[in-house]
């Protein structure tokens, strides 16, 4: 169950501003407030999914071609396309998801440990 009560919820209907990146009508792309690593970045998708398991659940296919698309012009427009980059969507308590919306986030921009 969606709960609206979150702050990428807040940021999509701009209740809440963020560093936008790009945008697109799957994905909303904004700089983490909190950067892990150089490049740090999140999409967010624009329907309302919990986690990961929800979107894949109900998102159409048409969805998450627009989703990942913006994944992959984010990591070309923050330059680590060619260099590399990671992805990283954490779901559900086990995997400390903090925010419940789904979202992806990119890191890179440095050389990124093989571990997780
Ligand atoms: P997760 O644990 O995957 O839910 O990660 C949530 C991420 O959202 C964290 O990396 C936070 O630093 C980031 N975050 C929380 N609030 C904001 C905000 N207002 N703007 C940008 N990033 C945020």
């Amino acid at each position: 169950m969606y709960n609206e009560n979150n702050v990428f919820y807040k940021i999509l209907h701009s209740k809440l501003s963020a560093k936008v990146i790009y945008e697109n009508e799957a994905a909303l792309s904004f700089h983490d407030i909190h950067p892990q690593k150089k490049v740090h970045a999140l999409v967010i998708s624009k329907g309302l999914y919990s986690n990961f398991s929800d979107f894949v659940a109900g998102a159409s296919p048409q969805e998450m071609k627009g989703f990942f698309d913006a994944v992959t012009k984010v990591a070309e427009i923050l330059g680590v396309s060619q260099r590399g980059y990671r992805i990283l969507s954490n779901t559900g308590p086990d995997s400390g998801q903090e925010v419940p919306h789904f979202h992806v986030h990119i890191i890179g921009g440095e050389k990124l440990s093989t571990s997780l």
